[in-house]
């Protein structure tokens, strides 16, 4: 069911596992132990269908690089998800595995650990396909990509894209019909209380002033990957904070378009240029051109662009292209990697938000020096293209200080929750347990170590649903 805590609130509430925030992670984990037989509450702070005065909570504070605290994210049922652009595709096989020249270490399993859990994240994300590859996409697609060979160090990669859903308005009606779940709407958690290693009750409060105590066995943070982060930093005992970590290492996507590009008007990179495909093919580097060259997973697509003064007009003339039909000017864009670096970070500011929390200050590092590898590894393919005979390149930014000015955003919030093989690298373990507290979880996008240039909500949902399993188990041992 699904209730409103403004129109009536009881003091105390008792379920298995209590989920705090109803975005794309925490529904489907509330869904996924509903259908199990788990009894959940599921503890949202925005309303039903539109941001309410809880959404002035997001604001807050910054330094380093700007950043849209308050326009990333949506706080009602459904979350972010009721604003995200439905871009999905794994994470790289790469992404998962250590990389020496990265600052902290990667993912605490492979990339085989999540594998059957995207399948399930396809469907939560009514995604028809589970194929990342160029190769499912049949021969057209084959006969339509840049030929480049793998010994060049880049090979292609598809996106696929969600309606996109909104996890809200579609799974509202599972929510209201589950017997196995109560869904709070207008409900925000405020406070844990703990004791030893275990966390016994959430305080929740809505802007109004109730207040209300839930106790559960087990107790999931869904909030986002900023939220994650502040609520810990809130507590009297930052939880998982026994490695400073809480907070840190905060990370999102960043693009730009380094140049332009001449080549065949017959490429098949862009979003639905394949018949009947709602797929985007991208190209980006193999593992061992990361390794060797220490630089970055980073992504670079095409998109079709109208001819322009930059280039002289012989360029269209040129027979280059083996009399194939000229014409084919693209935009170059990248997304590109960013690295953990400890000091991006959440921290509070001295101001409270109207809950009474200290609001987030968030200090976004990213350093001149990481677009140094991205340019490095762009030059790489613009090398590899020219010298095949491909195309024929424009860079139209050709320095770090350039690019790192004209920098674009993914609202991706990720790392400050980040797993880890081992307690001195991380706040969650493989299974996004906080190290330190026996029932407390995170789950959503502040779990990534590592994150390559994958959108990240396909990974968060995949997650949550493994996460499901894990705590239906843990229940199932209690019994
Ligand atoms: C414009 C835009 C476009 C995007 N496009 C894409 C895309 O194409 N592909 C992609 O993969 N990702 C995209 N994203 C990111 C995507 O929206 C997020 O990855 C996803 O929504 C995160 O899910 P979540 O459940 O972890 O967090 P959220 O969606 O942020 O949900 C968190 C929930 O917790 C609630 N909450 C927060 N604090 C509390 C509290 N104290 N108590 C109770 N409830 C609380 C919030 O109200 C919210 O409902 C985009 C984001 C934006 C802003």
């Amino acid at each position: 069911m699904i209730r409103d805590a403004l129109t009536g609130l009881p003091a105390e509430i008792e379920a298995d596992v209590c989920i705090c925030g109803a975005g794309p992670a925490g529904i489907v984990s509330a869904l996924e132990l509903a259908r199990r037989g788990r009894r959940v509450v599921l503890v949202e702070g925005g309303g039903l269908d539109a941001p309410g005065d809880a959404q002035s909570v997001y604001d807050g504070e910054l330094s380093g690089r700007p950043y849209p605290l308050l326009g990333s994210r949506l706080r009602w049922l459904g979350g972010t998800s009721n604003h995200w652009g439905g871009w999905v595709k794994p994470l790289d096989d790469q992404d998962f595995r250590d990389k020496p020249h990265y600052p902290m270490p990667a993912w605490p399993f492979g990339p085989e650990e999540l594998r059957p859990w995207y399948a399930e994240a396809a469907r939560w994300c009514e995604i028809d396909s589970v194929e990342y590859t160029p190769e499912s996409l049949g021969r057209e697609a084959h006969r339509r990509l840049l030929g480049l060979e793998q010994s060049t160090g880049f090979t292609n990669r598809v996106f696929r894209f969600s309606p996109p859903t909104r996890f809200g308005r579609r799974y509202r009606d599972d929510l209201e019909q589950s017997e196995n779940i109560d869904c709070l709407v207008n409900l925000n958690a405020v406070e844990l209380t703990e004791g030893e290693d275990r966390v016994h009750a959430l305080v929740a409060r809505t802007v109004s002033g109730q207040q209300c105590t839930i106790r559960a066995r087990q107790f999931v943070l869904a909030m986002g990957g900023i939220e994650n982060a502040r609520f810990l930093l809130n507590q009297a005992s930052v939880p998982g904070n026994h490695a400073d970590l809480v907070g840190r290492c905060f990370m999102d996507h960043y693009g730009f378009t380094p140049g332009k590009m001449l080549s065949s008007s017959n490429l098949a990179y862009e979003r639905g240029s394949l018949t009947g495909q709602d797929v985007m093919l991208v190209m980006s580097p193999t593992e061992s051109l990361v390794g060797e060259g220490e630089l970055r997973n980073s992504c670079i697509m095409l998109r079709a662009d109208s001819p322009d003064s930059l280039l002289a007009p012989e360029y269209w003339e040129s027979q280059l292209f083996g009399g194939e039909q000229l014409g084919g000017m693209h935009g170059i864009g990248m997304i590109n990697e960013p690295l953990p670096h400890r000091q991006s970070r959440i921290t509070l500011s001295d101001e409270r938000d109207m809950l009474g929390m200290r609001r987030t200050h968030l200090h976004w590092h990213l350093p001149k020096t990481e677009f140094e590898p991205v340019l490095a590894l762009f030059n790489r393919w613009t090398t590899a293209v020219s010298r095949a005979g491909l195309a024929r390149v424009r860079h139209l930014k050709d320095s770090a200080p350039e690019l790192s000015a004209h920098v674009g955003i993914g609202y991706h919030h990720m790392g400050t929750t980040r797993m880890s093989a081992a307690p001195e690298y991380g706040v969650s373990d493989a299974d996004g347990r906080c190290w330190d507290r026996d029932n407390l979880y995170l789950a959503g996008s502040s779990l990534f170590p590592h994150v390559g240039y994958s959108n990240p909500t396909l990974t968060i949902v995949a997650l949550a649903a493994r996460l499901a399993q894990h705590l239906s188990g843990r229940l199932e041992s209690y019994a």
